[in-house]
């Protein structure tokens, strides 16, 4: 059975907006410096009017009272790039929709790095076409397992018990759920994918064509019914063989990937 559509925030741009930049998924960690230097040439760089990040920014986000906790090697990591986001939102307007590493990054997180929240999914009107954009883990139906997770985390309760934790506790925790999905990944379990009518459903409610989502890491574009598509975005490492690092850019041409300098 396919679930309701969620409720659709809309956003229409502002006039003077000539390119809009869309990404997802560079799940930043001090691990990986050269996801954060090719992260951070591309904000110095990009010539857009406004970016949206489309969820899992961050590898991992335990909340926002870690920002600057200069006790935890994480913590001053997360500060990093926050400066960095702050830098660029006073060039361009920044949006950030959660994914499922980085849902608990709140409105002080927002306010810190000068960014506005979306909710999941918003539909934006631009350059005479509306595109509708998602995390895309809330149509990945198959994984019922995490679908039930996604719920339960997605509650207030559960936040309020999992934000009462000392931070050391939350990052071992995070650590662990991590563990877990890289192994279950390993185990050959097929990985569930977008719901192509649940994502169909979405668009028409949405009067939308276009449905630009990321998640999945799986680059690709799928007709879903004549007229209605979804372009998926690439996730980022900078480490890999070549690099991997693309934004998708609107513009009043269309769509198309860039790969930033
Ligand atoms: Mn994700």
């Amino acid at each position: 059975m396919t679930p309701a559509v969620p409720p659709i925030q809309e956003l229409a741009a502002p006039a003077h907006w000539r390119t809009v930049d869309v990404i997802s998924d560079l799940h930043l960690q001090a691990s990986e410096p050269a996801t954060v230097a090719a992260w951070q040439r591309y904000l110095q760089t990009t010539p857009a009017d406004a970016l949206f990040i489309l969820g899992d920014l961050f590898e991992v986000w335990v909340g926002d009272d870690a920002i600057g906790d200069t006790r935890d090697a994480d913590s001053r990591f997360e500060a990093q790039c926050c400066a960095l986001l702050r830098a660029a939102a006073q060039r361009m307007a920044v949006f950030y929709m959660h994914g499922n590493r980085d849902f608990l990054a709140g409105p002080a997180f927002l306010a810190h790095c000068g960014t506005t929240g979306l909710t999941d999914p918003t539909v934006l009107e631009f350059a005479g076409r509306r595109t509708l954009l998602s995390h895309g883990d809330a149509l990945c139906l198959d994984d019922v397992d995490y679908q039930r997770f996604r719920r339960l985390a997605r509650s207030a309760a559960w936040q309020r018990d999992f934000l009462a934790q000392p931070l050391a506790t939350r990052r071992a925790q995070a650590r662990a759920m991590r563990n877990e999905s890289e192994a279950r990944k390993h185990s050959g379990q097929p990985y569930a994918d977008v719901d192509g009518p649940a994502a169909a459903a979405w668009l028409r409610a949405a009067r939308a064509d276009t449905l630009v989502h990321g998640h999945t890491h799986r680059l690709a574009e799928h007709a879903l019914a004549p007229g209605l598509r979804r372009l998926v975005l690439s996730d980022w490492d900078g480490a890999a063989q070549p690099p991997r690092a693309e934004v998708l850019r609107l513009d009043a041409a269309g769509l198309h990937r860039v790969v930033p300098d």
